[in-house]
């Protein structure tokens, strides 16, 4: 798995115009049962991925941390909101709540994630391969391909089985 992720950025340039061209043909004329083939992808993909194995979303990157992710995070620590803030997050260059460093500080040396149960959503729903209209956060993805091997099989299979 480390091999994959160390030439993932070089995989994901290398595909990044065939990639693009195919999400703005995609864009322009979704399938009708686009929803249905991408649960269907991610869902053949995360049989074979294991997450445990990787972790590279959480050592590179870091989630957004909504409004409700810092009121149950801090909770879940018995901690006050602010505090919460101070101890861990910054705002970006977008106004988000991001993680002050990476890897995330939540990130067990076994990959495992301490908060798991409360994990922030962006987190949870990563790499978005199974999200709705999938289409429609093809920005998102053309950067997901470089971090998650999951991600860049996904994407592989859908150029393969959706005739743009
Ligand atoms: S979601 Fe992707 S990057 Fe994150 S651990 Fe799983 S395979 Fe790796
Ligand atoms: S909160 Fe957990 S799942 Fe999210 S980046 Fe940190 S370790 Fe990974």
């Amino acid at each position: 798995m480390q091999d994959i992720i160390k030439n993932l950025p070089k995989l994901a340039k290398d595909k990044h115009k065939e990639n693009k061209n195919f999400f703005a043909k995609l864009k322009k004329k979704p399938p009708k049962q686009l929803d249905y083939i991408m649960q269907e992808l991610h869902n053949e993909e995360f049989k074979r991925t294991d997450c445990l194995e990787c972790a590279n979303c959480c050592k590179t990157t870091g989630p957004l941390f909504t409004d409700k992710d810092v009121v149950r995070i801090a909770k879940h620590f018995k901690m006050k909101q602010q505090q919460f803030i101070d101890t861990y997050l910054r705002i970006d260059e977008d106004k988000d709540y991001v993680l002050q460093s990476v890897p995330c500080t939540f990130l067990g040396a076994d990959n495992y994630c301490s908060i798991y149960d409360v994990r922030p959503k962006a987190c949870s729903e990563f790499p978005h391969t199974d999200r709705k209209k999938f289409q429609q956060i093809s920005n998102l993805t053309l950067q997901n391909v470089a971090i998650c091997p999951a991600a860049f099989n996904i994407v592989e299979e859908m150029k393969k089985r959706i005739k743009v």
